[in-house]
């Protein structure tokens, strides 16, 4: 696979939460979960009002997030606005 260079900063991280863990703060309701793969945080996409996951983006610039949701194993450089069909592993 011809990867971004972000894919280098994949780490084998695991979900910091069931749910997107910014909407459990404030009792707001998500769409789809994504996982950094910098540091596991887990956020809502952006079909969900708040975003959270490209919030997260935002604020620490971890790059690559990656569908959590049931048998999807996409990812996804914010960077490059790319789609990956899978991620390689840390
Ligand atoms: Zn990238
Ligand atoms: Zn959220
Ligand atoms: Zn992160």
């Amino acid at each position: 696979m011809n990867g971004c260079e972000h894919l280098s900063e994949i780490r084998s991280v695991t979900p910091s939460s069931e749910g997107c863990e910014d909407c459990l703060k404030i009792g707001g309701r998500w769409v789809h979960l994504r996982m950094c793969m910098s540091c596991g945080h887990v956020g809502c996409c952006d079909s969900s009002p708040n975003k959270h996951a490209t919030r997260h983006y935002n604020e620490s610039a971890h790059p690559i997030v990656r569908s959590i949701e049931p048998g999807e194993v996409w990812g996804y450089c914010f960077v490059d606005d790319r789609f990956y069909e899978t991620l390689p592993s840390a």
